[in-house]
């Protein structure tokens, strides 16, 4: 009855994985409730590679978070985060089972925000009338439905809005003393994914192939934080192929029937477009005293807010998660279970505070079989590059997702060594 509340908001990559870490470090001497404004977790990464085979993601892609949780003995609650009270530590939520519920608050002694961003697709001017995208169930399907009934084959521009990185990060050393990057785009891998595995589809549908593809950045390198040696590897395999690449283009100004308008005066001629929007921090988050000046949660690098020590953020809505990507926010689900561990006296202070160390994991789908590998720390202070291609990257790519809803989200602590094997030494 005495024990603490931790409160996890946001129950997909880093609300499931922090849960299930307090659990693991913990034991039962926390009570752990996650709260999600929908009751499935859905497998991001693999949309696209599910568009282009011509699946439905909402089939093959979720996953139920009840139960899911309910074998840890964890609660869930259905219901859409409205504000959060740092100072009386309460948070107000409208339950999202069926509409007209009643606000409603809930206390907690620990707070962990793994509530993502908002992908900001309504800030980009003819985004709905001519834009398409894959970030989520309803856009990869229409996407899906687009291709096969009415692209014409006509040229594609694929490419990323700028991103506003928050000062949540000013202070923190990486690697030692290595300051925190700057993005200007939130999340690259996917633009890159979906350039590869959408020339693969345009040749197997006759619809052409990359030399009608042009990929933008609004960055100089596109994918920077995948390291500045791979990408350039990456950009010249892409160029031998024919595809198109502009970089420095400024934010996306708008979308028009005939093609995409950059700030910086460039307009790229296309029929289909296929964009990646500002990842924003939630509007409830902005001007609380745990964020940042964009809304993003300011933590140290153990994920503990400086100021409310019992705060924790975890994944995408972590001002020091630095591109959006969920291999970093898995790192930080475990920090969070053992900094958590530690204050209950579960876990001595030498084994706990492992700083994060962010690493860029990525396996791209190519389609046909294929993917691209990256693990990459350079651009965060570290000294590893490593980019590998081929059908056993794919594999591993497939084999990662099937363990993931086998094991209900939890990774083998021997997975991610035998990911390296496979991805980087024995087949590559
Ligand atoms: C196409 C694509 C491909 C990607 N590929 C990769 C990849 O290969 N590797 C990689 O590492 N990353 C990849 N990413 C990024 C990855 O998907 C994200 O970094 C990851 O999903 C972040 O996890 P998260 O739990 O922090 O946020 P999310 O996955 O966004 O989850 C946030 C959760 O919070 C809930 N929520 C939001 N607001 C509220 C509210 N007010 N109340 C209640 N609940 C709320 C949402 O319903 C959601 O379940 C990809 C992203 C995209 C779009």
């Amino acid at each position: 009855m005495n024990k603490p509340h931790v409160l996890v908001l946001g129950g997909n990559f880093a609300g499931l994985s922090s849960a299930q870490e307090i659990r693991r470090y913990c034991g039962d001497a926390v009570k752990i409730t996650v709260m999600d404004r929908k009751n499935y977790l859905l497998f991001i990464p693999n949309i696209p590679a599910e568009v282009f085979e011509g699946r439905d993601p909402a089939v093959t892609l979720t996953m139920p978070l009840h139960e899911t949780l309910a074998s840890d003995q964890i609660d869930f609650i259905q219901g859409q985060v409205e504000a959060i009270d740092v100072d009386s530590k309460r948070v107000d939520f409208v339950p999202t089972e069926r509409p007209g519920a009643a606000t409603t608050s809930l206390r907690y002694d620990y707070l962990v925000v793994a509530l993502g961003n908002r992908l900001a697709f309504d800030k980009i001017e003819g985004f709905a009338e001519h834009g398409h995208t894959i970030t989520d169930i309803y856009y990869g399907n229409e996407l899906r439905h687009y291709l096969h009934n009415d692209y014409k084959g006509g040229p594609v521009v694929i490419g990323s809005a700028l991103f506003h990185q928050g000062d949540g990060t000013q202070n923190i050393k990486l690697y030692g003393d290595h300051p925190f990057p700057r993005a200007e785009a939130a999340c690259e891998g996917p633009p890159v994914e979906v350039m590869l595995s959408l020339a693969t589809w345009m040749k197997k549908h006759g619809k052409g192939g990359p030399n009608k593809i042009t990929v933008t950045t609004p960055a100089a390198l596109i994918a920077e934080d995948a390291g500045e040696e791979v990408v350039n590897q990456l950009l010249t395999i892409a160029s031998g192929m024919g595809f198109n690449y502009v970089n420095k283009t400024g934010d996306i100004k708008r979308v028009t029937a005939d093609g995409v308008e950059f700030v910086n005066g460039q307009n790229v001629a296309a029929e289909l477009k296929i964009l990646f929007p500002n990842w924003a921090a939630h509007d409830f988050l902005k001007g609380l005293p745990i964020s940042d000046s964009e809304g993003f949660i300011i933590t140290d690098t153990l994920m503990r807010n400086p100021k409310y020590p019992e705060v924790f953020a975890a994944g995408d809505a972590a001002a020091i998660t630095v591109p959006k990507l969920g291999a970093i926010g898995h790192q930080q689900c475990t920090i969070v279970g053992r900094q958590i561990a530690k204050d209950l006296g579960h876990m001595g202070a030498e084994e706990a505070d492992q700083e994060l160390e962010p690493v860029t994991y990525c396996i791209g789908d190519m389609g046909g079989g294929q993917a691209f590998y990256i693990r990459s720390n350079s651009w965060f202070g570290g000294d590893e590059q490593v980019l590998k291609m081929g059908h056993a990257q794919f594999l591993l790519k497939m084999q990662y997702k099937n363990l993931f809803f086998r094991n209900k989200g939890k990774m083998p602590d021997w997975g991610l060594k035998f990911s390296q094997l496979v991805g980087e030494k024995l087949f590559a």
